[in-house]
């Protein structure tokens, strides 16, 4: 049986996969394989997942954003799928969830490992509620079938909702909104209708030798996370992160890589202390954050109220960040709702990187800078975040080629521009060719800002549909955040 990537390097062994990740993030091999022997990070890497291009999470390492696909029962098919999955990865995702609930779950799931650069994750309880029906039908047996069979597909992570136990369901009898994860809220009418523990902590040790067995990380589930907040650093989520801090050490003794999900909505001065706090508990394991939302009062623009949390929990040390899109709490977010969402915590990932200080995270803002100071219109929409966004916002009022060269924009007019004034005055002071003559960022000689720089360059994805294809289809169909 091959071993996990924790084992490898607790072994000593620095694997293709970390040899891999050390050029991508500017990092020695071997201080990538004492990270993830330590468990400060993690590699998910299904030994059956043949087309990943490997990738790590780890507070060591950028930021990483996931981003939710999935159909539901009324849509949608696999191509439309496999569209998605597309467009995730070129606008940037990190990793991808498939939290699908209708259709041809197998079927999807497979063609989403088999075309996927990246890793794929699932939550399991969403295919054992499907198959039992109901959730009080679930079974023992069923779930570690489910589990088994996932990772035999090649599913790189998976969502366990271990923590939530039963004496912790009466801490949420005071909350405004109760339960709001999906994971959660199933286990807990679970457990209130069997009068029995939840089934995925008294089996966990039978879980994690599944997950050992083909490399597929955890990451821990927290079905108690706040949905307000009014809810937010409460009793109910604390305990349950105890329980997380105490899982992450049975998965770490059983040779499973183990990263840990946390909130949801907290407000601003409240995020570091819950970032530290899980640090703590769970001894460094990667902190996988869905936002969260700084204010409950801004529907329609929950990408911004999240990705505001989002920034400030990477700055104190997550390592994931889950997307949000405009359309949480309201509806399904469609093609646009997914790029804005993506483009929200590129922003907040790269933002805490530049903040953290990670190797090469600023040449990409100074290479973008120098083209902005030198007017290259061109090599600004090349290097933006979204080029296409940039260039077409440029082209709403200046259409015409010949403004790519013009040293002004709409904004102050070819008057007022004062990037132009400030280089004519420095021009008749002679003092332009101290700036024009000094080296230029050269991106290519860092391999961190190529890796991080969306659209991402660095992940195959030769083996998914052409970009094209994706244009005008509206996904996914399982809305984002309060959902797994
Ligand atoms: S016109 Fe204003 S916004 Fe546009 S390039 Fe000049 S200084 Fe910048």
């Amino acid at each position: 049986m091959p071993a996990t990537q924790i084992e490898r390097a607790r072994n000593g062994e620095v694997t293709p996969a970390m040899e891999r990740l050390a050029a991508r993030e500017n990092h020695e091999p071997e201080f990538v394989r004492r990270e993830v022997a330590e468990g400060r990070a993690v590699i998910p890497n299904n030994h059956a997942h043949d087309s990943l291009d490997p990738m790590v999470i780890g507070r060591a390492f950028a930021t990483k954003v996931n981003a939710n696909i999935g159909n539901s029962e009324t849509t949608s098919g696999v191509e439309e799928e496999l569209e998605k999955l597309h467009a995730a990865v070129h606008y940037g995702a990190d990793t991808v969830m498939d939290l699908s609930t209708g259709g041809k779950l197998d079927t999807t799931r497979e063609a989403n490992v088999a075309h996927s650069p990246v890793p794929i994750g699932t939550v399991p309880i969403y295919e054992a509620v499907k198959r039992a029906e109901s959730a009080d039908a679930i079974t023992h047996e069923l779930l570690l079938d489910v589990i088994e069979k996932q990772a035999e597909q090649g599913v790189d992570y998976m969502t366990i909702h271990a923590g939530i136990l039963m004496e912790h369901l009466p801490l949420t009898d005071g909350r405004k909104t109760g339960i709001v994860s999906r994971g959660g809220s199933i286990l807990a009418e679970w457990m209130e209708e069997n009068g029995m523990q939840n089934p995925l902590y008294t089996k966990f040790e039978a879980i994690c030798e599944i997950l050992a067995e083909h490399d597929v990380t955890a990451s821990l589930g927290d079905g108690l996370r706040p949905g307000c907040l009014a809810d937010a650093s409460d009793e109910a989520q604390f305990a349950e992160l105890d329980t997380l801090g105490e899982l992450t050490g049975t998965a770490r003794e059983r040779g499973v890589q183990v990263m840990v999900e946390g909130p949801g909505h907290v407000p601003l001065d409240e995020i570091t202390e819950n970032v530290e706090r899980q640090q703590a508990v769970c001894d460094g394991a990667p902190f996988y954050v869905l936002g969260p939302l700084v204010t409950d009062v801004a529907p329609g623009y929950d990408h911004i109220t999240s990705a505001i949390g989002a920034t400030e929990a990477a700055r104190a040390g997550a390592a994931m960040l889950c997307y949000v899109t405009p359309k949480e709490h309201l509806g399904l977010p469609d093609a646009d709702d997914v790029r804005d969402g993506l483009a929200a915590y590129r922003i907040a990932a790269h933002a805490a990187d530049v903040a953290n200080g990670r190797p090469g995270a600023r040449d990409w803002d100074d290479a973008l800078s120098e083209a902005r100071y030198e007017f290259d219109w061109r090599r600004q929409f090349e290097l933006a975040l979204d080029p296409d966004r940039a260039r077409s916002y440029h082209d709403q009022t200046l259409p015409e080629d010949n403004y790519k060269e013009a040293r002004f924009c709409s904004m102050c007019g070819a008057e007022f521009c004062s990037m132009r004034i400030d280089q004519d005055a420095r021009d008749a002071d002679g003092e332009m060719s101290s700036i024009t003559e000094s080296e230029g960022t050269d991106l290519d000689a860092s391999a961190a800002a190529s890796a991080n720089r969306p659209p991402v360059g660095t992940h195959d994805t030769s083996r998914v549909p052409d970009r094209t294809e994706v244009d005008g289809v509206a996904f996914p169909s399982e809305a984002p955040g309060d959902d797994d």
